[in-house]
């Protein structure tokens, strides 16, 4: 690669008026092709879908106490985010707990 950095052994320490100290120049700026993307994926371990797993496919709006497991002290449906769940079972969980609410089950709001 190039080395010919023209103020490269130019390093000011010492200089007190520097300014808003925004100038840092590190030596590879820039450089070093494609750095990007290498940190991301925060995601380690995949949620899989409970029901999916338990092979679910209706889900009981009077199972209360599944149901309560996705709505948090809100009483909000907790999202497919946060439950790991996948879309189709997401959906009928909603369906389900709006189900549940309907005939009392489940409170709409809580507080
Ligand atoms: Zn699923």
């Amino acid at each position: 690669m190039s080395r010919d950095y023209p103020n490269n052994r130019e390093r000011d320490f010492d200089t007190d008026d520097e300014g808003p100290g925004g100038q840092f120049q590190g030596p590879g700026r820039g450089g070093a092709g494609g750095g990007r993307g290498a940190a991301g994926r925060r995601s380690r371990r995949r949620k899989i879908c409970r029901f999916c797993i338990d092979k679910v496919d209706l889900i009981d709006f009077k199972d209360v106490r599944l149901l309560q497991n996705y709505i948090p002290e809100r009483g909000k449906i907790l999202p497919r985010r946060l439950s790991g769940s996948c879309a189709t079972h997401q959906r009928m969980l909603a369906e389900a707990i709006k189900r549940a609410r309907n005939i009392a089950f489940l409170p709409y709001v809580v507080g």
